[in-house]
């Protein structure tokens, strides 16, 4: 598939670009890989960005993914501080941002997801922020100094993950926090309503004002170091910080400009490989097309790890689909979410434990077959479910929800 001489080209020096260099060389290619990032750090985590990051003074170090000794080790040639530009499917190349051109035998998208910007926040200039990158989340953190040193609020936009990680951290350098959310709960799309409450008053008990169904009118800068957030109803609240958490856009304009089928996002299969041969894509700028036609856009560490891996072994001809559950975590506070599966689509949402003594999972059915469970503090529970969800072997509704029923026998008796 890949020719002679062949050249690998990888678009994107993240966690789904890092895997899929180190997926080819420990699949034993022997061709050159070159592996393009526009960020000027090498291959970094983003999970603690919205959390020990702003936080714990961590070291970069403690960011970084792998160690520049070990790309060289394994003769992958990091280009960091370089964009690319556009792709010529028909020369095989890849336009670099300097000019400068370079052609491939086989190319891996990895790019990524751009934050949706709040275009009401137009007036508020730096006071307003996004977070996706180091030099982002290094904006917040001086931000939050200045609101703790200042006591001045923080403002959320978005109760999403992102946004309730950051509030949890804010809260931890005693910052004064407002969570705006324009659903009527937390977590809407991804947690059933019992987990939204629960998280709504963990996050009310910490002390966060929460408004939901809130309707921004404006946001403007009213001096250097305040900004107001005015709400459709009236409500102003000042705050020395606000950042945005309203999810994400896929980067797909370089694939759309070049042919390659995109809708949100690039659209793969489950190897990872897009409309054009020798083409493949990863993380979290694809949308997977499912066996029965419909679309699945996962944001997550793992999912980026194993489209990476998946993607990379596509395009040496193997077929390694990545078979097991999705799985997520968050943290807030001492809490640890930890989802495995889909919850989507679910008639059957049964508790496991107790939600007062922070340690308990929800297990989610449908027609009778767990399909997804979202533990907190559980992380036993979570272990055992994924693999479950991925062997497909389901407890009934009443042994999910017996904690003195051993879930992890099911595995021995039914496989
Ligand atoms: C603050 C934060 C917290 C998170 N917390 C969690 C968590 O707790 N648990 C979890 O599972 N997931 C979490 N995630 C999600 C997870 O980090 C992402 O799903 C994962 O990083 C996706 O990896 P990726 O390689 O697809 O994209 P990225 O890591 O975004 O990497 C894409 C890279 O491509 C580069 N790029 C884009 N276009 C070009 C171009 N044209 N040329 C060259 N380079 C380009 C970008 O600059 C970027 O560096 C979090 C994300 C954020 C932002």
């Amino acid at each position: 598939m890949i020719g002679a001489d062949p050249h690998i080209v990888i678009v994107g020096a993240g966690q789904a670009g890092l895997q899929a260099a180190e997926t080819l060389r420990s699949e034993a290619f022997e061709g050159r890989i070159t592996l393009l990032g526009a960020e000027p750090h090498p291959p970094y985590q983003r999970p603690p960005l919205s959390k020990a990051w702003l936080t714990d003074h961590l070291d970069p170090e403690q960011l970084t993914l792998r160690d520049l000794s070990v790309l060289e080790r394994k003769q992958i040639d990091l280009c960091t501080g370089t964009s690319v530009s556009a792709i010529d499917v028909k020369s095989q190349s890849v336009l670099l941002h300097d000019g400068r051109a370079l052609t491939y035998s086989g190319l891996v998208l990895a790019t990524g997801a751009t934050p949706r910007q709040l275009p009401q926040a137009q007036g508020a200039g730096d006071l307003v922020c996004t977070l996706r990158s180091r030099a982002d989340a290094d904006v917040i953190a001086r931000r939050l100094r200045n609101c703790a040193q200042g006591e001045l609020p923080l403002v959320v936009v978005g109760g999403g993950f992102i946004g309730l990680e950051v509030a949890a951290s804010a809260r931890k350098l005693g910052i004064a926090v407002t969570i705006l959310e324009a659903a009527s709960r937390l977590l809407e799309r991804v947690l059933s309503q019992d987990l939204s409450d629960w998280y709504a008053r963990l996050h009310a008990d910490r002390g966060t004002t929460l408004i939901f169904d809130a309707r921004i009118a404006e946001i403007r800068k009213t001096s250097d170091h305040a900004a107001e957030v005015r709400l459709a109803d009236g409500t102003c609240i000042v705050a020395g910080l606000v950042v945005v958490g309203i999810g994400v856009t896929p980067n797909d304009e370089l694939a759309r400009n070049a042919g390659i089928a995109c809708e949100t996002g690039i659209v793969v299969d489950a190897c990872g490989r897009t409309s054009v041969p020798n083409i493949v894509a990863a993380g979290d700028c694809t949308v997977r097309r499912l066996s029965d036609g419909s679309m699945l856009r996962l944001e997550s560490v793992q999912n980026a790890v194993e489209q990476g891996r998946s993607a990379a072994s596509a395009l040496l001809g193997a077929e390694k689909p990545s078979l097991g559950a999705p799985w997520f975590w968050s943290d807030q506070y001492e809490m640890k979410l930890q989802i495995a599966g889909l919850s989507r689509g679910a008639d059957t949402h049964v508790l496991r434990g107790d939600m007062e003594s922070h340690s308990f999972s929800i297990f989610h059915f449908s027609e009778s077959c767990l399909v997804a469970v979202d533990s907190i503090n559980a992380a036993r529970d979570h272990m055992i479910a994924r693999d479950l969800i991925g062997r497909r072997i389901s407890p009934t509704a009443q042994q999910a929800g017996d904690t003195t029923f051993n879930l992890a026998k099911l595995r021995t008796v039914l496989a």
